[in-house]
């Protein structure tokens, strides 16, 4: 059977239960499809040994009957999750060379599960951006073209590498990681679903760190159900991260049962932007029209202080990145610069930083430095923390009055060209974020559905903000808008 690489999880969990291939055959055609791919840059080490080894390994235990869900199954890992003995990067150069000695708990989860590592993919550095230009290794491609234009599209950021392997077919699925929207971007950009769990649903150990109040790890898939398939392998109580939520983990693909009526579905009026694209706004209200006609009741609702969202996570994620960041000194890891005569260990510090972070790392650890200094961390950073209990506060009033989940744009626009942000001023890049921040600085679950194309033929998201600890229900209302948004496009192949 040719083109394995385009099935969805769910539909190569049930093709290798019934016999139709194994996932050797599986792992085959990805690594083929990667092979002929090199013009996206979405892989940036490849590990076909380990994934032959697995998928061998997959294919026995199915054939013993013994499989969990995700066995067999060929994904790709973020670069931001440690994996044994193979390059980790955090895409950037400060970490060149460096290979863990250990494995990341939820790459351990979704491996004892019997999952396929196909390699590694490309981010942002230190998963700071939003179009995977920050990149030491170049930025990936979005497969996506803006109609019959040939200029190279972001496939958003961080997660960039994972969002454009998942929709050119390279793999089946991918993880993400998502601080302020790294998951639910570029999962917008490209017509995938991404969800980002309750904060403490996901273990953090072996991810690097860049805000650690905000960062959570989630999937990236072809659909919602994959979603749910995948999120239940990675998620779980972990003693090695003191932040992991000790609770049961349901089986979220069994809550998906398409039935939402009398849901109570928020329309936050103070995420409909002056500047709204028109399409963006018409996305919006056709996918409230949408939830309605399934059953759910929509409900206009108040966030008061999401204006002060961008400007609080702009103050504690830079804050939180550089206390983080500051281990990465030319001793412990990775990169080390080359000393003149006389030059001491200051020097050793200040030119390993210099040459192994990129300007934006640079950008935030100076910024994060600054808020945090005597002088001005009641000014700033002890500010942004008592903004974030507000904009918390303002979630946990609506949830309390009765609504199930709130429906927002996912991104204020389609995916844009390369270099046609970055070379603008920071903070338009930092813009991308508005609708996706208020959820990390609140810990609750967002996910990312695909919902329309755009004038110019590109995918369009919307975000569905749920109650914490509540993925089953939103993957389930996610479930029903992406039945009643149909989006089944794809990008069309040119790389
Ligand atoms: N784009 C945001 C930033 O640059 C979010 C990144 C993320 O979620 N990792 O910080």
């Amino acid at each position: 059977m040719s083109d394995l690489n385009k099935l969805t999880l769910s539909e190569a969990r049930d093709g290798l239960r019934k016999g139709d291939y194994t996932s050797v055959e599986l792992t085959e055609a990805c690594l083929t499809a990667i092979e002929g791919a090199g013009a996206l840059n979405a892989f940036v080490h490849n590990t076909p040994e380990i994934a032959f080894e697995q998928a061998k390994a997959a294919d026995a235990r199915i054939a013993a009957g013994d499989a969990p869900a995700m066995c067999g199954l060929p994904i790709g890992i973020k670069d931001l999750f440690a994996t044994k003995g193979v390059p980790t990067q955090a895409a950037s150069a400060i970490l060149e060379g460096f290979k863990p000695e250990y494995e990341s708990t939820i790459t351990t989860k979704l491996f004892d599960a019997g999952s396929v590592m196909l390699g590694k993919l490309n981010m942002d550095e230190f998963a700071m951006g939003s179009s995977n230009e920050t990149s030491t290794y170049g930025n990936a491609v979005s497969p996506w073209r803006r109609g019959n234009e040939d200029t190279a599209l972001t496939p958003g950021g961080s997660s960039g590498g994972s969002a454009a392997a998942v929709s050119a077919d390279l793999c089946l699925a991918a993880t993400g990681t998502d601080t302020g929207g790294s998951i639910r971007q570029p999962a917008a950009f490209t017509g995938i679903v991404g969800i980002k769990p309750t904060y403490g649903r996901c273990s953090r150990w072996g991810v690097v760190a860049f805000a650690s109040s905000l960062d959570q790890a989630g999937p990236m898939t072809k659909s919602v159900r994959d979603a749910a398939i995948m999120l239940e392998t990675m998620c779980g109580h972990d003693m090695k991260d003191s932040t992991s939520a000790d609770l049961p983990v349901p089986n979220f693909e069994a809550l998906l049962t398409g039935d939402i009526k009398g849901k109570k579905i928020g329309i936050p009026k103070e995420y409909r932007l002056d500047n709204m694209p028109e399409e963006i706004a018409k996305l919006w209200d056709e996918g409230a029209e949408k939830l309605k006609a399934a059953g759910a009741e929509i409900v206009e609702i108040s966030l008061p202080h999401t204006k002060y969202a961008l400007p609080t996570y702009y103050v504690i994620a830079p804050a939180e990145a550089s206390s983080n960041l500051a281990r990465y000194d030319g001793v412990r890891y990775g990169h080390r610069a080359t000393l003149a005569e006389g030059e001491g260990i200051n020097e050793m510090y200040e030119k390993t930083r210099a040459e192994g972070f990129g300007h934006e790392v640079q950008r935030r650890v100076m910024v994060g430095t600054y808020v945090l200094s005597a002088g001005f961390y009641d000014a700033y950073y002890n500010k942004a923390r008592k903004v974030r209990t507000l904009i918390k506060k303002d979630f946990e009033d609506v949830f309390a009055a009765g609504v199930d989940a709130i429906l927002t744009p996912a991104t204020p626009s389609p995916a844009f060209g390369l270099g046609e942000v970055s070379e603008a001023d920071p903070i338009q890049m930092y813009l991308n974020d508005v609708f996706t921040v208020t959820v990390n600085l609140a810990g609750l679950p967002g996910i990312s559905v695909p919902a329309g194309l755009s004038s110019t033929g590109l995918p369009m998201g919307l975000q569905l903000i749920g109650k914490p600890w509540e993925e089953g229900d939103l993957l389930n209302i996610a479930h029903s808008l992406e039945a009643a948004s149909g989006f089944v496009s794809k990008p069309e192949k040119w790389w």
